[in-house]
């Protein structure tokens, strides 16, 4: 066999070679000490499963919001014929139209685990998701800016991060739209709303958020939270932003409950 001649261009070659190896031990490292989870069943993943975020058994267990679904909220609705939701029949919203990704019963304890247990990184596999099921209609409703929920600041020292902050800032990633988080404020601790009932919610909210800046030029904004529940919070941040000048919001959130 006839030997060529080392190349210049061979030196080239094994330092990309050399800094690609390293590339991946370096992520096997960080693989090794901060193991990716599946957000379903919190299981470390395997090397085949990470590219999709998610393990094998669990792929099929969150459950979709589809057809027929509430024109205004999102909830699902079980009769074609209806248009709305009880809810969205009784009350005006502020907010234009919203869409929620999944039955909050499915993903109940993967909620949990994102908002209380530290698990942030759920974000990134939930943004994809929203993005891929509803990017094409962000950018039907013309979105200039997402603007997640905000928590109130204490609470958020205490837990560290707010998760509806880390979905809205996957789902910019993701879809490419600027994210805002710093937008709107939450001006104080509001009580859980799960506790409340409707009339109760409404002053629980009352002057509950500010504008960090009035100097806000949006048109279109889209509100990201983790949990669509009566649409109280999303409807006062709504108010909020069209009292600072913004024409149209609407909402997207990775779950809703049914009922
Ligand atoms: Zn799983
Ligand atoms: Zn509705």
């Amino acid at each position: 066999m006839k030997m060529m001649p080392a190349s210049s261009s061979d030196g080239v070659y094994a330092t990309v070679v050399t800094k690609k190896c390293l590339e991946r031990v370096l992520n096997e490292l960080t693989d090794l000490v901060y193991p990716r989870r599946c957000p379903i069943c919190d299981r470390v993943l395997n090397r085949d499963e990470q590219r999709k975020l998610i393990c094998l058994e669990c792929e099929n267990k969150p459950v979709y919001i589809h057809s027929p679904y509430c024109l205004k909220c999102g909830k699902q609705l079980s009769d074609p014929d209806e248009e709305y939701c009880e809810d969205c029949r009784k009350r005006k919203h502020s907010f234009v139209r919203g869409m929620a990704l999944y039955d909050y019963s499915s993903i109940r304890m993967s909620m949990y685990r994102f908002k209380y247990s530290g698990r942030a990184e759920y974000a990134e596999f939930y943004g994809r998701e929203i993005t891929t099921a509803f990017g094409s209609l962000f950018r039907k409703w013309g979105i200039e800016a997402i603007v997640p929920i905000p928590m109130y600041s204490g609470k958020e020292r205490m837990r560290g991060y707010n998760q509806a902050e880390k979905l809205a800032e996957s789902i910019g990633v993701e879809s490419g739209i600027p994210v805002y988080s710093g937008l709107v404020k939450r001006t104080k601790n509001t009580k859980p709303m799960k506790l409340l009932g409707v009339g109760e919610r409404t002053a629980n909210l009352k002057n509950a958020f500010i504008m960090a800046s009035n100097d806000v030029k949006f048109n279109k904004v889209l509100l990201v939270d983790d949990i669509f529940t009566t649409g109280a919070t999303i409807d006062a941040v709504a108010d909020t932003l069209m009292d600072a000048g913004v024409s149209y919001v609407y909402y997207v959130a990775l779950s809703i409950g049914t009922g």
